[in-house]
């Protein structure tokens, strides 16, 4: 008690200030100091909702960042579905039934963590809150990737998986980009927006069955014409790989226009990926 009265002057001695201070035409440089607070430590945790304690413009703590599962070690070598519990062969690849039929057009995928819990909020809130820093998060953790994995990902340019015109006015951003752009910066390589294009939109229907997913995609990108695509080893980018549907599809419409190889890289993917409907299933 002995420092109550004290203790709640000084407070109120605090308050006068601020109020004078703002009160002395001095308002707005509160009003700044408040704005970029509220920047550094916009609330809780995006999705535990746990205070923030460090000043990253990245609106997830540490232990949810730290929670999300990456892909693990074995996969397919060339589309990275998971295939865990199976063992390499000596001086045999290790292939989905997928792609031992080669069903894919991309040369190789690669995703960072499984698409699961704390992960399906991340990309959430990256799809329809544009939080430019965890793509660039995201960015770093795929940048990672691309070094581990050496010549086996190497590239001359960084596209993302384009929305449709339409889509992509209504949204205003494309969620890809996000993390493609900063990317591209992070591996020294030129980002190519405009290389593809998206002619035909998704269906507006939510739940598309496996054959819808790929009747959807069929045939509905292209290059952009006049673009050159000739001879160019293309990263393709994309927020989630669900099916491999979309990234085989930009892939085919990259390989019709010269593209030496093409490369898919998406922030997370399904855990159980779908086999596309052409493949017997296992
Ligand atoms: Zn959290
Ligand atoms: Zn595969």
């Amino acid at each position: 008690m002995a420092d109550g009265p004290s203790s709640s002057g000084a407070a109120a001695e605090r308050r006068g200030s601020v109020r004078g201070w703002r009160a002395s035409g001095w308002g707005w440089l509160a009003a700044v100091s408040d704005a970029i607070v509220s920047v550094f430590f916009p609330g809780g945790c995006r999705i535990c909702e746990r205070l923030l304690t460090t000043a990253s413009r990245v609106p997830i703590c540490e232990e949810c960042l730290s929670s999300f599962k990456r892909v693990p070690n074995i996969v397919c070598e060339v589309c990275g579905r998971p295939l865990t519990g199976m063992s390499r062969k000596e001086g045999e690849p290790l292939l989905c039934p997928a792609c031992q039929d080669r069903t894919y057009a991309f040369d190789r995928a690669r995703s960072f963590a499984l698409y699961e819990e704390a992960v399906v909020r991340a990309i959430l809130l990256l799809k329809f809150e544009q939080i430019e820093p965890l793509g660039s998060w995201f960015a770093e953790r795929l940048t990672e990737l691309v070094s581990a994995e050496g010549a086996a990902l190497a590239v001359d340019v960084v596209v993302p998986v384009p929305l449709h015109r339409e889509r992509e006015r209504e949204r205003g951003y494309n969620q890809a980009a996000l993390i493609s752009k900063p990317l591209a910066k992070m591996l020294r390589l030129p980002h190519k927006a405009v290389l593809l294009m998206r002619t035909r939109a998704r269906p507006d229907k939510q739940i598309l069955s496996l054959e819808e997913r790929w009747e959807s995609v069929r045939g509905a990108f292209a290059t952009r014409p006049g673009s050159q695509v000739d001879n160019l080893r293309v990263l393709l980018v994309d927020d989630v790989l669900t099916t491999g549907a979309t990234l085989d599809a930009c892939a085919r419409a990259l390989r019709e226009a010269g593209a030496k190889s093409v490369i898919g890289l998406t922030a997370a993917r399904a855990v159980r990926s779908l086999l596309p409907p052409s493949t017997r299933q296992w």
